[in-house]
């Protein structure tokens, strides 16, 4: 028998999340998450999908570094027979935060692949190492086996270069690799084509707008397949408001404040990254403690709801034009997937650009894709759960066994 699985990773700078997957039908036979590594806290749950017991393993205690995450990893698996040494075992398929120019579809991994994604590390300061790390780890644990990066800016490359470049000094931006990469494209990807199917079209066939509203949130235009333009730049930090991250702002107010406030350029950093949005707004990030907040009557939770709302209209308004003709505005991850009123919110008087929502389909709670305006909306609203790491799978299946069995 042939091999058919490949093992998803994901690694964060103190986590890794895997999933194992049966490429003969996208079956997830195992995953898993291991948190807090390098503390002694470290923690690892394991969910062995296709085992006669398929109840949650959980571990305690220090868990040194990627390389023991990964260890502990495969020990798990191998209980339920699925260890890292299986002949069914095709490929480890990595997902890397950002690939540059370079690449621009999943590549097999190799010494000036691993190089390569090196020197991509000041663009990604705060992902590709992690990346990088958790590749590192697996080769070194199958060194044999073919390890592919699936790139979460690849789907952005087919911008046109108007949209990619801002309007800065070319021989600096040139210099420096400055331009819009986009970001979460596996997603994107994923999401536009499973919208296609949905309205029965072939993805050439249909122009989508992608909203991916999680904690980290973007918008993407996406005609006939190809992505034409999307809302993050250079770093996921541009774009609509998001959990932590400021998304647009005047590029003035970072300078302004390095001079008003003494504040250094670590400082502005952290302060759009990590305290700004809707934890920067109110104090919360997750959108059910907002709601609740908004149901209970604060104003704080209402103004920040408000102004995430109004970047959203905007970012769908600017799409619209962008893409001239629109066939579905779909909404994806957890805040997208979840959240009705900020659908209900976000399409609210975009009646004129033939978007409107029946709210008894947008309430109803379910994990399937589908349609939630009415049949007569000359553009369809839909909600599509994402599933990155299926993605990956099948880019990685589909690159080392030259084709896809689903
Ligand atoms: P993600 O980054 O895709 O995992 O999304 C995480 C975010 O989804 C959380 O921070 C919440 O704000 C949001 N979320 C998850 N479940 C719900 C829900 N039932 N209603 C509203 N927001 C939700």
């Amino acid at each position: 028998m042939t091999a058919t699985r490949v093992l998803v990773l994901n690694s964060g700078s103190s986590s890794v999340k895997y999933q194992l997957l049966d490429m003969r039908d996208g079956a997830r036979l195992a995953v898993g998450l291991v948190e807090r590594i390098g503390e002694e806290t470290s923690r690892l749950v394991h969910t062995p999908l296709a085992a006669a017991d398929p109840a949650k393993r959980e571990r305690t205690g220090p868990i040194a570094d990627h390389g023991a995450a990964l260890t502990a990893v495969a020990e798990e698996l191998s209980l339920d027979g699925l260890g890292l040494d299986s002949p069914e075992l095709a490929a480890i398929g990595h997902r890397v935060v950002h690939g540059g120019l370079r690449f621009s579809v999943p590549t097999v991994i190799d010494d000036e692949v691993l190089a390569e994604i090196e020197r991509l590390v000041p663009v990604a300061p705060l992902h590709n190492p992690a990346n990088i790390t958790g590749i590192r780890t697996a080769r070194a644990l199958r060194p044999d086996l073919p390890q592919v990066a699936v790139f979460d800016t690849a789907f952005h490359t087919t911008m046109p270069e108007y949209a990619a470049r801002y309007a800065i000094d070319v021989e600096t931006a040139d210099a420096h690799r400055i331009r819009r990469y986009g970001f979460h494209g596996t997603s994107h990807a994923y999401v536009s084509r499973e919208t296609a199917r949905l309205l029965g079209k072939a993805p050439e066939d249909v122009n989508v707008i992608v909203l991916h509203l999680g904690n980290g949130a973007s918008a993407s235009a996406v005609a006939g397949g190809r992505c034409v333009d999307t809302s993050m730049g250079l770093t996921p930090l541009e774009g609509l408001v998001m959990g932590t991250r400021s998304g647009d702002i005047d590029p003035a107010v970072t300078f302004h404040l390095m001079r008003v406030a003494g504040m250094s350029a670590d400082d502005v950093d952290v302060l759009l990254n990590k305290r700004s949005g809707l934890v920067g707004l109110c104090g919360d990030n997750d959108m059910r403690e907002i709601r609740r907040r908004i149901d209970a009557g604060d104003e704080r939770a209402r103004l920040a709801f408000d102004i995430y709302i109004h970047r959203l209209k905007k970012y769908i308004g600017a799409y619209c034009a962008v893409l001239g003709r629109v066939d579905a505005v779909v909404f994806t991850a957890g805040v997208g997937e979840n959240a009705a009123p900020v659908r209900e919110a976000a399409v609210a008087g975009l009646e004129e650009l033939g978007l409107a929502l029946d709210s008894g389909l947008n309430a109803e709670r379910s994990d399937e894709a589908r349609i939630v305006s009415p049949p007569y909306a000359r553009v369809a609203v839909a909600v599509v759960p994402t599933d990155e790491e299926l993605e990956i799978a099948r880019q990685t299946f589909a690159l080392v066994a030259g084709e896809s069995l689903e």
